[in-house]
Formats: C-alpha cells, sequence, structure tokens
C-alpha cells in the first residue's frame, strides 16, 4: 500500500517555520512542503507567494495550511484556508481570543475539513511517561517553574508585547499545556500577579496560583527577565515521592533519580499527528491551555514594572 502524501503550505517564513516546520517536513514521508506565504522570506526550491490569498487562489493542489504566524493574525488566515477548503494547522497558542477558535472549530466542521491545533511541548520526550506516573499518586503539591530571557529567545519580535502577543504567557503557555497534560484532574486559576512594562502591552513576568476539585495548590511562575540558566520544569510533590519534569518535558526525575530522557522529536509528532488528522477529515483543539492564560487575564492583578527595551 502506497501513503498519500499531502502537499503543504507554510504560511509565515519565522523563526519557527525555519527552525521546526520546514526540517520536519522534509523529514516526513507524509508531507511534501509546495508552497510558502510570506510577506518577505522564500525557502530555496519551494514556490513563494506574498500571501495566504494568493497561494491558495494559485494553488489548489495545496491542501493543507500551517500557520507560523504569530497569534493576532491567525484567525483570518485560518477562515481563508478553511473557507477555501484546505486543512489547518495552528502554531500556539491557536489565536488570539478563545471565542475566535470556537469560531473556527464550527468552520471546519461545516467545510469537513482537519484543524489541528498544536501544543508542542505535549510532544516533548518525557510528557507521557510523566503522565503515566503521576495517573495513581496522591499529588500534594505542584509548582511550574517557566523563566527564560526574552532577549536570547525571542529577539526583535514586537509581536509578542503588542496586545494579543500574550507577551510571557507566549512560553508560559507552553508550561500550562504540559501541566494540563499530565495533571489528572481539571483545575482552575484561583490568583493571578501579572507584571507589564510600563511602555509595554503584555506582561514580562505572571505568577499564578491554581486549586483542583481535590485542594491541591498549583502555582506557575514564569519570567522572562532570566539570564544565566534557563528554567522550564514542572516539580510535583506526592505522597509517593518527588519528581520533577524538567528542560521542558526533556527529562523526568524521582527523588533525584533520571529516570528518562530524550531527544526533541516535538514537530516530527506534530506532523505525524496532522497527517493522521487529515487522512480522516478530524479535528483536534484543546483550548484548557489558552483558557487558563485567558483566565490570568481576567482575573489577573496588574502590576506595572520597569520599563522593557531590547
Ligand atoms: P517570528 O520569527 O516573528 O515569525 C513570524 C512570521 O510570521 C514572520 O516572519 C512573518 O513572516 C509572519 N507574519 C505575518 N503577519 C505578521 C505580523 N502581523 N507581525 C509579525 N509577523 C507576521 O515568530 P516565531 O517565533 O516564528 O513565532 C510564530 C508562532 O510560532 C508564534 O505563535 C509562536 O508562539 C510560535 N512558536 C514559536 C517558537 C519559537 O521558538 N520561536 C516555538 C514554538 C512556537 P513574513 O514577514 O515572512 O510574512
Amino acid at each position: 500500500m502506497t501513503t498519500q502524501i499531502f502537499k503543504v503550505g507554510i504560511a509565515g517564513v519565522g523563526k519557527i517555520a525555519r527552525d521546526q516546520h520546514i526540517p520536519s517536513i522534509s523529514e516526513s514521508d507524509r508531507f511534501e512542503l509546495a508552497a510558502t506565504a510570506s510577506r518577505n522570506a522564500t525557502v530555496g526550491g519551494v514556490d513563494g507567494y506574498e500571501s495566504l490569498e494568493s497561494m491558495l487562489a494559485a494553488r489548489p493542489d495545496v491542501t493543507c495550511i500551517s500557520l507560523c504566524t504569530p497569534p493576532q493574525v491567525r484567525y483570518a488566515d485560518a477562515r481563508r484556508a478553511l473557507l477555501a477548503g484546505r486543512h489547518v494547522m495552528l502554531e500556539k497558542p491557536p489565536g488570539a481570543t478563545l471565542s475566535e477558535i470556537n469560531e473556527l472549530v464550527s468552520l471546519a466542521l461545516t467545510q469537513g475539513v482537519s484543524l489541528f491545533a498544536t501544543w508542542h511541548s505535549r510532544h516533548a520526550a518525557c510528557v507521557q511517561m510523566a503522565k503515566e506516573w503521576l495517573s495513581d499518586k496522591t499529588i500534594e503539591k505542584v509548582d511550574v517553574i517557566w523563566k527564560e530571557d526574552v532577549r536570547r529567545w525571542h529577539p526583535g519580535q514586537e509581536w509578542i508585547w503588542e496586545a494579543g502577543g500574550l507577551g510571557v504567557f507566549d512560553p508560559g503557555i507552553n508550561g500550562l499545556s504540559v501541566l494540563t497534560e499530565i495533571y489528572p484532574r481539571a483545575m482552575h486559576l484561583s490568583k493571578a500577579d501579572l507584571s507589564f512594562p510600563s511602555n509595554r502591552d503584555t506582561p514580562i513576568a505572571a505568577d499564578l496560583t491554581f486549586i483542583d476539585p481535590q485542594g491541591v495548590e498549583i502555582t506557575a511562575a514564569f519570567d522572562w527577565r532570566q539570564e544565566g540558566e534557563q528554567s522550564w520544569d514542572i516539580h510535583i510533590q506526592t505522597a509517593e515521592g518527588k519528581a520533577v519534569l524538567s528542560e521542558g518535558g526533556a527529562a523526568f526525575s524521582v527523588d533525584g533519580v533520571e529516570i528518562g530522557r530524550g531527544d526533541n522529536l516535538e514537530y516530527r509528532h506534530l506532523y505525524a499527528r496532522f497527517a493522521d488528522l487529515v487522512a480522516q477529515n478530524e479535528i483536534e483543539v484543546d483550548l484548557s491551555p489558552m483558557t487558563h492564560v485567558s483566565d490570568a487575564f481576567t482575573l489577573g492583578k496588574r502590576l506595572v514594572v520597569d520599563p522593557f527595551n531590547w
């Protein structure tokens, strides 16, 4: 039996498209990168269009669209692609608001095509191991620590500081996507302190407290002012021992002993999953990480801190 190869077009040729999407597509035996849409960039050997509209009009053979643009423009592009009958993969966060993503889900259903809201960190090497380990433990406390240097990881990206760009929640939502994957119960936000630089529209740091229905306290500390060692870790205290899912989910230890470590295959897994969804015209959209972020903006206390300049 021959495997069907889907032609995919990328919109937005920026950091994540170049670092992960293009290499993952080229390694995939289920996708072929057939076109890009970008105002400024092209990819050697691939047909380039100046806009998604022109790509969609010129290339009916490109049945899958992967959106690698900032979240503020995601809805408009996704709607365009869905209306053109294409399957759509959304970078994280899946949009700028919850309601626009719900609209996209309805549209994908009406159009009979796939919509895939990706959470790449959920595909880190040890996330499923942590989920299994935690499933039968008595959880006492959870602390998510996601602290990185914005100048190192997001150089010159102005959109992250503009409304809808999420600020420190751009990486923080990755931590929440892992937490909501491994945690065995629902939780809800009970407190949030958001630190906004005086000259910016989005926060540079956030301290969140959640509780679950059984009363376990869960905290999350996000900070973009972290120099030196970077932290993308989840600490889980249980009655049976202390676990740490670290390095963004790449490593897992229990009581100080490493029991898992693996390579970063997150985007390879995302494209494999997208191919499965496309083959079945299925939709996969989990809004729980984004719901917690939205709650933080609703409930959060606003603190004004020093201005941020690159
Ligand atoms: P980026 O380097 O700034 O690239 C975004 C690209 O989108 C730009 O190169 C631009 O391409 C295009 N674009 C279209 N409309 C735009 C607008 N109004 N403002 C700015 N750019 C616009 O950003 P990125 O880091 O690749 O992030 C894109 C998405 O991927 C974000 O949602 C982010 O959270 C997610 N992501 C990023 C990373 C990472 O490590 N950077 C990791 C995982 C997920 P043209 O100028 O060519 O049109």
